[in-house]
């Protein structure tokens, strides 16, 4: 199987390499909206082909993250562009919001020692899956998010469990505090009774003081605009959040910000990020299939979007 998929904004970038001639041929027949641009071999997940990078293309990969970041990360030699072009976005005019900045919020803490919850939902749009919340962990010390998506409010302690099963067998560390927003209203007294049990303090911040509120709601702020962004940008349906919330997350992961010197990522697993193969979220893809029953390596093109930047080797059909 191979995929083959457009430059990143549905431009004609160069001719296409590493692909089968009579594959090209085919798709060169399938219409005006295909175009050689980017062939990759799924397995391997390893793009090549002539894009010029510019900011403005990596913005768009990176979930419309501020230009400032972007040179930033060529400093630090995270990613590579070519040109500096980059004219006013208007996706981020559109998507973003225009309340005030969140003061800065002070960290001095080690990986797992103080983690932010909150709880959010979409305007009130369900997944595809039916879920309507989603709930962000995020390490104080270095910023490294985890999201879940929940079907109601009260699967926040299951998610939670999940969470600490997962990162303290990952860091070999123990969670010490938990800082919920709101007042986390979504946890009971069953989950207090667990955080008791496994040496959690459990602080809660009041629902009535937005200024305690600090990191975890400005997480999620930066994440809804990133999905705002992802949306308008691909027009895609809004009932794709779910899957636009994940791969923001995994962008945050991988971006540098005011209060990180490198990336959340370098900070949590000890070495630099790959983006290498990050493409724009929502691209259309074309996926060639080997016909089993055919000789002579025939395929069968899908037309495909690309809607889970984390599992890229396994395109979502569409
Ligand atoms: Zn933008």
């Amino acid at each position: 199987m191979y995929l083959l998929c457009l430059s990143d904004e549905g431009n004609v970038s160069g001719p296409s390499v590493e692909c089968g001639v009579s594959s090209v041929a085919r798709v060169s027949s399938v219409g005006n909206d295909v175009i050689d641009g980017l062939v990759a071999n799924v397995n391997e997940v390893n793009f090549s082909g002539y894009i010029v990078c510019s900011i403005s293309l990596w913005h768009k990969r990176l979930a419309h993250t501020n230009v400032k970041n972007i040179e930033k990360m060529q400093t630090k030699g995270m990613l590579k562009y070519d040109s500096k072009d980059f004219e006013k976005c208007e996706t981020c005019v559109k998507s973003k919001f225009t309340k005030k900045p969140f003061p800065s919020v002070k960290r001095n803490t080690s990986l797992l020692e103080l983690i932010h919850s909150d709880i959010c939902e979409l305007n009130g749009i369900l997944t595809r899956g039916g879920k309507r919340y989603f709930i962000t962990f995020c390490d104080d010390f270095s910023r490294y998010l985890h999201v879940y998506l929940l079907r109601s409010k009260d699967e926040a302690f299951d998610a939670f469990k999940r969470y600490k099963a997962e990162v303290e067998n990952q860091l070999e560390r123990h969670i010490k505090i938990l800082r919920s927003d709101r007042g986390g209203e979504y946890f009971n007294q069953e989950f207090d009774t667990f955080c008791e049990e496994n040496g959690i303090k459990h602080e809660r911040t009041s629902p009535y003081t937005p200024q305690q509120n600090g990191l975890a709601e400005r997480t999620n702020r930066t994440l809804c605009e990133m999905v705002n962004c992802m949306l308008n940008q691909s027009g895609q349906p809004n009932n794709l959040w779910g899957e636009a919330l994940l791969t923001a997350c995994y962008v945050h992961n991988r971006i540098t910000s005011r209060v990180i010197p490198t990336s959340p990522y370098e900070l949590w697993k000890g070495r630099k990020p790959n983006l290498d193969y990050l493409k724009v979220w929502g691209v259309l893809l074309i996926i060639g299939l080997p016909i089993l029953s055919e000789p002579n390596w025939e395929h069968e093109l899908i037309r495909v979007y690309l809607l889970d930047m984390h599992k890229i080797a396994r395109v979502t059909d569409y």
